[in-house]
């Protein structure tokens, strides 16, 4: 197993052991849960539009499948491993079982630089991709759905490339569709919605005033909506960025105008002429709420003291390294973990993939009611776990996701 051993993985793996310990986890079963129930590593080779043909790795990562078939996000970025991408699987199914969700987890990547590619190479990207880790994946095995620098459009072309080597459509293959080829309304909205909301249930039991303040990296799929929806509940979002950089009005900024400017531009750099800041001095910005929404580790044991929020939650998958939150723990910060924050995706994917088995769509307020019934259980579920356990959020959930899984993998007990 040395090779998925990366920072991302062991962060993963102290977190399980950490709980394991509080919860006198089954030895068994925790050693069980260490490990990647099975992971792929795949070339892929596609033409450039030069002409050159160029090889890229791609990963498919399955953690555990206890308590049904495998569900995680494909990741287009030059940072991905199959460290990471365990990880992200490991991740996934905590998040799965703290929303009772009839999931295990995974994850799936390929190393590669998505801004520099053109649109059609990024869709052969997609289609050779699929077509490698097609003997893992369908829609009663493992439904992969959007992540970083994935989008719609890439579902559509790995549902439709599925699709020819089965020989009919298969919507339930992926989520995060466009709706036109069986996506579900309200599903591109669903992360930051998500994370908004529990942000929301945050500051009820919190006095931050009239109108807190905050600070979101990362203005992409979570990024934007979670400010979209912060700013709609009345939030004074100050700061954002993107991997260019972030930008800053002690004011607030006008976030209906900045998604427009965002939309035609690509960047939050140069909107409304504001100064442009580095993303590192973002995170430590005098701000009552910090939304971490782009990457892993971003918060570790050399700024989580400078960090001045009061709320922090996980929009990104793993951005508090275990070292820095221990310190944020100590300062009081209250961390929203992953797992529950952006756990929105997910929620809505699971409805996606209802819909599509059964030819049924929903309307967009249905899905959304149903959204926030599901978020608002799990924070309550994780905050009275808190409470009566006196452990932080992060360790609540996670023995609540552990817990759930546990108790399944007992139940199924050990094949042979
Ligand atoms: P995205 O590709 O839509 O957006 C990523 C954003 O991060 C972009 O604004 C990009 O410019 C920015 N970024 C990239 N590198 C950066 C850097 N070095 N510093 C600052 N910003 C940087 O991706 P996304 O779907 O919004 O995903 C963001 C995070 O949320 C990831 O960690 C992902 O795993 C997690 N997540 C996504 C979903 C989902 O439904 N999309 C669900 C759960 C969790």
């Amino acid at each position: 197993m040395q090779e998925f051993y990366n920072e991302t993985f062991l962060n993963a793996q102290k977190q399980l052991d950490h709980v394991a310990r509080m919860m006198n986890l089954d030895t068994g079963i925790h050693e069980r849960l260490r490990y990647p129930r099975k992971a792929l590593i795949v070339s892929v080779p596609i033409k450039l539009d030069n002409g050159q043909t160029r090889v890229y790795s791609g990963y498919r990562v399955q953690h555990d499948q206890s308590l049904g078939p495998t569900k995680g996000g494909i990741r287009f970025h030059h940072e991905v491993n199959l460290g990471e991408v365990a990880a992200l699987a490991m991740w996934m199914t905590w998040k799965c079982a703290l929303l009772n969700l009839p999931y295990g987890g995974a994850k799936g990547g390929v190393c590669c630089f998505p801004e520099e590619m053109s649109t059609a190479e990024m869709e052969r990207l997609a289609r050779r991709y699929t077509t490698e880790i097609l003997s893992m994946i369908g829609p009663e095995k493992d439904i992969p759905a959007p992540d970083m620098y994935t989008n719609e459009q890439t579902m559509a072309w790995i549902m439709d490339t599925y699709s020819n080597f089965i020989g009919y459509a298969v919507p339930g293959v992926v989520t995060g569709k466009p709706v036109a080829v069986g996506g579900s309304l309200g599903r591109r909205e669903a992360t930051g919605r998500g994370v908004a909301h529990t942000i929301k249930m945050a500051l009820e039991k919190m006095d931050l005033g009239d109108r807190p303040t905050a600070a979101v990296q990362g203005f992409g799929n979570v990024g934007s909506i979670t400010a979209k929806y912060l700013d709609l509940q009345g939030v004074k979002v100050v700061a954002v960025s993107d991997v260019q950089g972030g930008i800053h009005n002690p004011n607030g900024l006008d976030i209906p105008r900045l998604l427009n400017y965002v939309a035609d531009r690509g960047t939050v750099i140069g909107f409304d002429d504001l100064d442009s800041m580095d993303n590192k001095d973002l995170l430590e910005l005098d701000v009552d709420i910090l939304v971490p929404a782009a990457l892993a580790n971003v918060v570790t044991e050399h700024n989580a003291d400078k960090l001045k929020c009061k709320i922090l939650a996980e929009g990104a998958n793993g951005p508090v390294t275990p070292e820095a939150d221990k310190i944020l723990q100590e300062k009081g910060v209250f961390i929203i973990p992953g797992i529950l924050a952006n756990a929105g995706g997910v929620v809505v994917s699971y409805f996606e993939w209802v819909q599509d088995i059964q030819h049924l769509f929903w309307t967009e307020d249905q899905v959304n009611e149903k959204l926030a019934y599901l978020m608002g259980r799990a924070f309550e579920e994780v905050y009275n776990v808190s409470q009566a356990k006196k452990v932080d959020n992060r360790t609540a959930a996670m023995m609540i996701g552990v817990g759930r899984v546990a108790s399944a993998k007992i139940l199924r007990g050990l094949y042979p």
